[in-house]
């Protein structure tokens, strides 16, 4: 089958049975089958059969060999590839959004989203392998000349969530190959196909030398392990929840070969409305970054915490706006609430709805859940200690909380192991700037939601939202290592 792009006819994508790897696509040999489904409509996308941790060394393998030569390509001949990648996103553009409506149950407004970011930080990591560069730094030691290179790392593993699988895969894997590593890459298994293989497709048409990228799609309970302890990868680049990074995190230090972690774990963005906030503007904000996604987003609102004086005229506003959000068929332009993941995640949705009203929360709004579409659920009333606001909710569901005043809020806001996103609403510059600053997270926006990425800002999180960040010069810095190489010029005069 072909589509008509913007200038041209294209053959579609096929062949997401296989596996990606050393170049080639290949069955992978495992008995297990992943069957990849619509979340929505249930359809079966795609059947894989799953690999093995021998096609997983395979692809280690792989990746070792590749990278020598790929480390040594000039910065353009490098770069040329991710500009070719990028002109692909954009010719296949309605191939790509659709495959994230089909497989991940994103609506077609965050499907246009997650494009455009994936596609910002493939042109950001073009820029990358001319912007690496090295230092000239005296020496205490007469004769002596110290220079520092900034290397590739190698070989990196990435491991990937199914929630914005495109983009939070790319935005690893195109600055570890514009840095001059080689990448194996697990997807999640709810999303194998926009979460790894589309990419690898993308990739092998852009030009990239067999084997720089592997594409092994496994349970994370088979071959998880074996990613992080396999001996190969010197980086692992973990998105996902808070509990499984600690355990890559643990096996990464805890075996045979140490590694460096790069881990973008979970989050409980609380999101604070000021009393002097513009409370129409807050309502749309509110609305907005908690329901995008079904509220299945790492920075997503996880609580809404709103000053007294102001708590029931918000309440009763955000409730009328959010009764006018469409649910339902994400293909449909207007739906803004799609359906959960999978059957796994909506039961534990119901069980946070039972939760919240036995706790003594107070439901203003509900509805019928239907197949995997869960509309929106809003509670009031909400205090801090409640599962509600303890934990990480990922969906549609949401409490509001009342803070007696500023100081409060900010206790509140602050009061979570995590500390990824948070953002806050009052039209007081100085005391917005001044709350932010209090607010021990890794971002923080002022008269915006909490779910923001763009590009060149750094985007990661504080205490048990992970280590390291993403995007420009840091990613940069987190994908490359040090090498400190000295040379003595004239003959030292050593002790003995
Ligand atoms: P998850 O931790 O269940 O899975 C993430 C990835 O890890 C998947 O590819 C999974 O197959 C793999 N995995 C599972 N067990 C493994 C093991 N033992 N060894 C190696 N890999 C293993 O997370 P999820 O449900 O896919 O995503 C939702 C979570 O991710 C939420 O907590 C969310 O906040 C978090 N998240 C964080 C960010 C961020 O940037 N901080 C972004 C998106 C999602």
């Amino acid at each position: 089958m072909s589509i008509e792009t913007k200038n041209t006819q294209v053959n579609v994508y096929t062949d997401f049975h296989l596996q990606y790897i050393s170049g080639e696509w290949k069955k992978g040999d495992d008995d297990s089958i992943n069957t990849n489904t619509n979340p929505f409509n249930g359809e079966t996308l795609v059947e894989i059969q799953q690999a093995t941790d021998k096609q997983l060394d395979e692809a280690y393998q792989a990746a070792s060999e590749a990278q020598k030569q790929w480390a040594k390509q000039t910065p353009n001949e490098r770069a040329a590839i991710l500009y070719k990648v990028v002109s692909i996103f954009d010719q296949r553009q309605d191939e790509i959004v659709d495959w994230l409506i089909k497989e991940s149950g994103s609506t077609r407004i965050k499907a246009m989203v997650e494009f455009s970011s994936a596609r910002a930080i493939t042109l950001e990591a073009a820029s990358f392998p001319n912007r690496v560069h090295g230092e000239i730094r005296p020496s205490n030691t007469p004769g002596k000349e110290n220079f520092i290179y900034r290397e590739p790392m190698g070989v990196i593993a990435v491991i990937s969530p199914w929630n914005f699988p495109l983009h939070l895969t790319q935005r690893s894997i195109a600055p570890a190959l514009a840095l001059g590593n080689a990448v194996v890459l697990k997807p999640a298994s709810d999303t194998p196909i926009t979460g790894g293989l589309l990419l690898a497709k993308i990739f092998e048409e852009a030009g990239l030398p067999k084997g720089l990228l592997n594409v092994v799609v496994g349970s994370g309970s088979e071959i998880g392990d074996a990613m992080v302890t396999h001996h190969v990868p010197s980086l692992v680049s973990f998105t996902g929840s808070t509990s499984v990074g600690k355990h890559i995190g643990e096996l990464a230090n805890g075996g045979d070969y140490i590694k460096q972690v790069a881990l973008e774990l979970g989050g409980n963005s609380p999101f604070v409305v000021l009393k002097d906030a513009d409370i129409e503007q807050a309502v749309k904000a509110a609305a907005f970054g908690k329901f995008l996604h079904q509220g299945q987003i790492c920075i997503a609102i996880n609580r809404i915490i709103v000053e007294d004086d102001i708590y029931d005229d918000f309440v009763t506003r955000f409730v009328a706006h959010v009764k006018t959000l469409n649910v339902g068929d994400p293909s449909k332009i207007d739906t803004a609430v799609g359906p959960i993941i999978n059957e796994k995640q909506v039961e534990s949705l119901k069980e946070k709805i039972a939760k919240a009203q036995d706790e003594g929360a107070k439901m203003l709004l509900s509805g019928e859940i239907k197949g995997q579409v869960v509309p929106p659920h809003v509670f009031s009333e909400v205090t801090r200690e409640m599962d509600l606001s303890c934990n990480e909710v990922f969906g549609p569901l949401v409490g509001i909380i009342r803070a007696k005043d500023e100081d409060d809020a900010l206790s509140i806001a602050n009061d979570s192991m995590y500390g990824l996103s948070s953002a806050v609403f009052t039209q007081d510059m100085a005391k917005g700037l001044r709350f932010a600053r209090d607010i021990k997270a890794g971002m923080t926006h002022i008269n915006d939601i909490s779910v923001n990425d763009e590009s060149n800002a750094p985007f990661g999180g504080e205490k048990n939202s992970g280590i390291g960040r993403f995007n420009g010069e840091w990613i940069l810095e987190e994908f490359t290592t040090l090498h400190w190489i000295s040379v003595q010029h004239t003959p030292r005069d050593y002790p003995f």
